[in-house]
């Protein structure tokens, strides 16, 4: 064991670990409400997963949907939510956010953050993930928390070990470059460390079946958060269902994301055997476990210029353009050059957008029970206008959406359901919000809500 003892030791209010969205609005809220706060980023630079993601948050009754003239409220979020959670989530946790998401919203906009787009994403039964420019966001927070004169950030700090004094969490071991040091809390300590799609090994205890899904996310998410709570008897909610996200070119490399739901346009899904597997409306985490037992784990999203028509640049998910211009498409003015180009089944796949078009243009369910765009909203267009394109994509694990139980006031829970004092826990690294899939928008959403709640919990705790 450790001799923690002797190691430098530094008296803060809160001290906030990892550096996306959960941990900066923690910080954030933390210094601003008052308390002496430092942030502990393992990696050199901030930002995680999230500042690898589409920018894309789901809110409820915003302004912005407003003036698109789309109807929304904080109970239809929730409801959806529920939804596609398949009803495992913790109640209490959704209608904390739904309590909770205009107000962050509103925190956000106030700070200059401005969100420009809006589209209809997984889960949702209207349109409600609300994009913008996910650096400006970060840096916006970076900047917003070094302004309230209470803040530090010290990146290249791995914090590795929480200590307790037997009735509360009462600070954390770290190691950086400088050596061994020990930060004590006067208030509480915030994990914020993310998920741990980076772990080939807790991927293996947790979702065995997810390990073909090719490894994502921000490269410090090896679950190191999970394992300092869990040494304290930290309960798990929702383990059970990790999986990988699917549609995103088998060659994409961290620097730039490639993910694209054409599907959710109007493509529908095929293996190499020109063959759907799955019906292309539900959550694009359904149709990754699906896509991963497909030979090669492969599914070409196949579309024509009527999609084709529908990209938006610079939106995540959406943007055709980005992938055409860097040649990740097939394309070609036939479906049997299309398929020859692709290396499909020809034969099998003409028969499959015949079936497919077939049931569009009767108005009926296909065969895979498919009947709108995503989540029965949308109407399906038939495939028949060239060109026509496939895009090649695979499943990534690009988060695992699973971990800490916690109440609504971002309080870790122990295996038993009590709380553990000082100990707070907000993002990807908590379990509970999402169930069994997540809503589009949703992570960063949550992530940015329950890190407000936790900085502030955590602040107001201090003695
Ligand atoms: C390609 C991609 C696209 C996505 N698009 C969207 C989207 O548009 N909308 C949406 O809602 N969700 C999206 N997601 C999911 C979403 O981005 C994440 O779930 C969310 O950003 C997680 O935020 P977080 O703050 O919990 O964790 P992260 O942003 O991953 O931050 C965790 C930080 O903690 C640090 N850390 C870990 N361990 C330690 C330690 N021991 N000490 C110190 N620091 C540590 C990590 O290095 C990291 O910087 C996407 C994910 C990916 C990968």
């Amino acid at each position: 064991m450790e001799d923690d003892e002797g190691a430098r030791c530094r008296v803060v209010d809160v001290v906030v670990i990892g550096g996306g969205i959960a941990g900066l609005s923690a910080a954030l809220a933390a210094a601003e409400n008052g308390a002496d706060t430092v942030l502990l980023e393992k990696r050199p630079l901030l930002g995680g997963s999230t500042a690898m993601s589409g920018g894309l948050f789901a809110f409820a009754g915003t302004d912005e949907q407003l003036a698109q003239g789309i109807s929304d409220d904080p109970e239809r979020l929730i409801r959806d939510l529920r939804d596609v959670g398949g009803e495992r989530n913790d109640i209490r946790l959704l209608e904390a956010y739904g309590r909770h998401q205009t107000g962050v919203h509103r925190w956000m906009k106030a700070k200059g953050i401005t969100f420009d787009v809006i589209k209809l994403g997984a889960g949702q039964s209207v349109a409600r993930s609300h994009h913008t420019s996910i650096h400006e966001v970060l840096e916006t927070f970076q900047a917003a928390f070094l302004d309230t004169g209470r803040g530090d950030i010290l990146p290249d700090h791995r914090a590795v070990r929480l200590l307790d004094e037997g009735s509360r969490v009462s600070g954390v071991v770290v190691e950086s470059p400088g050596g061994r040091s020990r930060f004590d809390v006067r208030g509480g300590v915030v994990i914020a460390t993310g998920g741990f799609s980076r772990s080939r090994e807790l991927l293996e205890i947790f979702a065995p079946t997810q390990t073909g899904a090719l490894p994502y996310g921000g490269l410090g998410n090896t679950g190191d958060g999970l394992r300092m709570a869990w040494r304290l008897g930290a309960g798990f909610r929702d383990m059970g269902y990790v999986s990988g996200t699917y549609g995103s070119h088998p060659e994409t490399g961290p620097e730039q994301q490639e993910l694209l739901c054409a599907f959710y346009l109007g493509a529908i899904i095929v293996n190499k055997a020109g063959q759907r597997f799955v019906d292309e409306s539900l959550s694009y985490k359904v149709i990754g476990d699906a896509c991963l037992r497909q030979p090669d784990g492969l599914g070409f999203q196949v579309f024509d210029s009527r999609v084709r028509a529908k990209s938006t640049p610079g939106v995540a998910l959406n943007d055709i353009d980005f992938l055409e211009d860097k040649g990740r498409l097939f394309i070609a003015d036939t479906v049997d050059e299309l398929a020859s180009a692709a290396s499909i089944d020809g034969a099998e796949l003409k028969d499959t957008i015949a079936r497919y078009n077939d049931a569009v243009c009767l108005g009926r369910a296909d065969e895979f029970g498919r009947d709108a765009l995503c989540n029965h909203v949308g109407e399906r267009s038939p495939i028949t206008e060239p060109p026509f394109y496939a895009y090649p994509a695979k499943t990534l694990m690009t988060s695992t959406y699973c971990g800490l139980t916690v109440t609504p006031e971002a309080e870790v829970l122990d295996v038993e359901g009590s709380v553990i004092a000082g100990l707070y826990a907000a993002g990807e690294v908590t379990g509970g919000f999402h169930g069994i899939a997540p809503m589009t928008g949703a992570s960063l959403g949550m992530g940015t809500a329950f890190g407000r709640i936790a900085g502030c919990q955590a602040a107001n705790r201090r003695s």
